[in-house]
């Protein structure tokens, strides 16, 4: 029993990109949510590179598309890579091709604390109960049932919280997720550690690329190098787990070595000063990100963002998933609290369609990974994959070469992003390599689809299931439904 106890439909734990999404769209159905956050915004958090269904997808849906277009983060219009075979840096542009550039083929790089406030404040804008200083504890069951949290409040007191569902999105360092289907399971394929920090400036792609992440394999790993403003760049190193001795008892060493043995990004920083201002002033590392969950929820609970899976930094899943999860598990809040659908078909349908999108993303980096071997390099020779993944691998080698070699090929129809997936499928002439790849069309299928929900709402047209007998979102997007005819 806690000094005080209250009552909430729903109580998520964590304010951050999954949590924050979760709280506003079932708020915003007028549900009474309590949202709980441990620390107080602004609050540092990595994971600065974004995708572009989040930003014209989820962020619209969401309602802060035009805050974010303010706040002046720079534009992302893709990612620029010293990665794979060519001994030159190649671009991959979401437009696809430079020439295709359309009004939603760009994402932000972004200073999480600046763009996850706007999230959390959004929350409470939408009619979330959001309390911050407020660290929860444990969940309470009855039976199988979880009923609820319990959190210390600022004041040091325990207080008991009731609520019909609660969400745990409290990211990696999460303890509650145990509660659901077991403990983590670590990927064997992405061991990996990194070591990140900032350089008060430093030199840009040229244009048009200028606001792209940059990622530079190299013998021992890889490192990311994200332009955040102009006097702020995010520089990141991951290498194998084996090393996390050395990294570990130095990482200031460690991170600033490998930066000095990759030319291309020294070159890049030479003469640069590093950040001085906080939270920028520190030297960070993170290992074991890499993981999955037998089961996303159980009756009363599921797990969204990081408390639920992640894969690895490169290629900017991270924030994708979070909003994405959260999308989708307000989507299942909405219907099972308004009685439209029991809670285990509307949490059926969240944590197929999540699986799936992990699923997809898992193997599209476990082939971009395999994409660069470096012979002699025990950290590119451990990410060389076997059987069953091969011929994506292929699919995916094919299609980034094609894009690698500047293919006059590598074009979307008059029709967009859409069309052009549908095209590729049919395996037509025209169509594009990037697209024929199984995993590339699947997952820019799912973004299309999203973005086009984000834009048009109602006026989208009828959605169909992602799987036989399964759920549709209704026309507003903030439910599921049964689909059509
Ligand atoms: P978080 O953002 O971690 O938010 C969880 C919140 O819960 C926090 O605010 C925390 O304070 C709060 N909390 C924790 N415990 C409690 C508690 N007991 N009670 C109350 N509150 C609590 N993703 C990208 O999209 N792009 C990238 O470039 C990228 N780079 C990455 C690089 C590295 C090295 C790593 C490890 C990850 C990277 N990611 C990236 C992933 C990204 O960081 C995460 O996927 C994302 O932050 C997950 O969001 P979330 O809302 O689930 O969790």
């Amino acid at each position: 029993g806690g000094d005080r106890e209250e009552n909430f439909d729903v109580v998520v734990v964590g304010g951050g990109p999954s949590g924050s999404t979760t709280a506003a769209l079932v708020a915003r159905q007028g549900h009474r949510v309590l949202l709980l956050e441990r620390d107080h915004h602004p609050r540092y958090q990595i994971g600065e590179s974004l995708l572009p269904a989040t930003v014209h997808g989820v962020c619209r849906i969401l309602g802060v598309a035009d805050e974010l277009a303010d706040a002046g983060f720079p534009r992302k219009r893709g990612g620029t890579f010293k990665w794979g075979a060519s001994p030159e840096p190649w671009d991959f542009s979401f437009a696809l091709s430079p020439r295709m550039a359309g009004p939603t083929s760009y994402a932000y790089q972004v200073e999480r604390a600046r763009f996850d406030e706007i999230l959390l404040r959004n929350a409470a804008a939408e009619g979330a109960e959001v309390r911050e200083g407020c660290a929860v504890r444990r969940v309470l069951t009855e039976g199988d049932r979880v009923v609820g949290v319990e959190y210390t409040d600022p004041g040091g007191a325990d207080v008991v919280v009731r609520a019909r569902h609660t969400i745990d999105a409290s990211g990696n360092t999460s303890r509650l997720h145990r509660e659901v289907g077991g403990p983590r399971q670590y990927s064997p394929h992405f061991r990996n550690i990194a070591v990140f920090g900032y350089f008060a400036g430093g030199r840009r792609l040229p244009s048009p690329n200028s606001g792209n992440i940059f990622s530079v394999a190299f013998d021992e790993g890889w490192i990311w190098y994200i332009p955040l403003r102009d006097d702020l760049t995010s520089v990141g190193v991951v290498l194998a787990a084996d090393r996390a001795g050395d990294v570990q008892a130095d990482p200031e060493r460690g991170w600033l070595a490998a930066i000095d043995r990759c030319p291309i990004v020294a070159e890049m920083l030479a003469g640069t000063p590093r950040a001085t201002e906080a939270p920028y002033d520190r030297i960070r590392v993170r290992k074991d990100y890499s993981y999955d969950k037998e089961a996303f929820w159980r009756p009363g609970m599921a797990l969204v963002g990081d408390a639920a899976c992640f894969i690895d930094p490169v290629f900017s899943s991270g924030v994708h998933l979070a909003t994405y999860s959260g999308l989708l598990a307000a989507r299942s809040l909405n219907s099972a609290l308004a009685g439209d659908l029991p809670e285990d078909l509307a949490f059926g349908e969240f944590e197929a369609r999540y699986r799936r999108e992990f699923g997809l993303f898992h193997e599209f980096l476990v082939a971009f990974y395999d994409l660069h071997q470096e012979r002699d390099s025990y950290f590119w020779n451990a990410k060389r994959i076997t059987g069953a993944q091969a011929s994506e691998s292929e699919a995916f080698v094919e299609l980034v070469g094609g894009i690698a070699s500047g293919d006059s090929g590598v074009r979307v129809p008059a029709g967009g992003l859409a069309e052009a997936v549908a095209a590729a499928a049919d395996g037509g002439e025209d169509a594009n390599p990037l697209l024929r790849a199984k995993v590339v069309s699947a997952s820019l299928q799912e973004g299309a689809q999203l973005q086009a929900l984000a834009e048009l709402g109602e006026d989208s047209g009828p959605q169909t299931p992602l799987f036989q007998g399964g759920l549709v979102p209704s026309a507003d997007g903030l439910r599921w439904a049964r689909p059509a005819g």
